[in-house]
């Protein structure tokens, strides 16, 4: 099994049930199982426009490949309605493979690390939530990336996201 990182992000609609629907749609898929979930953090759009984002990073344990695993992400993302009428458009629910274990992946369709996760504080915050000494390839301590991302407002939502129940 694998520990694999997936960024969770919401701008359209009612965020904090999106957030919640896609955990459990991740909880569902067979191979997958969440080992974690960050607090919901709220940010305003980063190269992007609309109301603000509400994010969160789940951990995973997986035993399926990396391709395999984003082709589920991408069905939950489809499931969840998304349309892109424009490049960076406000997204319903945008999900991200942030890491795959110490692998890289250096593909068209996946580039793991996730490219910009090191230049994002509603990435970093919520990933050292999970393990503040976490590691990357290529880019070694996530958390000596904190201090350049600063100026970039966050708050955290004092309520948990509600986890789907294992037998629900
Ligand atoms: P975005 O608009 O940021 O959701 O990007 C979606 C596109 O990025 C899709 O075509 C994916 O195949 C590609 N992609 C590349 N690397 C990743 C990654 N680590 N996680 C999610 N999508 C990725």
């Amino acid at each position: 099994m694998i520990t694999a990182y997936v960024g969770l992000g919401a701008n359209l609609g009612d965020l904090r049930r999106t957030l919640e629907t896609a955990l459990a749609d991740l909880a569902d898929v067979r191979g997958v199982q969440i080992d974690g979930v960050s607090s919901a953090w709220r940010s305003a759009p980063v190269d992007s426009d609309g109301p603000d984002y509400l994010n969160a990073v789940a951990r995973v344990r997986t035993d399926l490949p990396p391709l395999t695993l984003l082709a589920a992400l991408q069905a939950i993302e489809a499931r969840h309605g998304r349309e892109r009428p424009y490049r960076n458009a406000p997204r319903t629910l945008d999900l991200d493979l942030l890491l795959y274990g110490d692998q890289t992946v250096d593909l068209d369709r996946l580039v793991v690390p996730h490219p910009r996760l090191h230049l994002r504080a509603f990435v970093l915050r919520p990933l050292l939530e999970l393990n503040p000494a976490l590691d990357a390839p290529d880019l070694g301590a996530l958390a000596d990336f904190l201090p350049a991302t600063a100026d970039q407002v966050l708050q955290r939502d004092a309520q948990p996201l509600r986890l789907p129940h294992p037998d629900a």
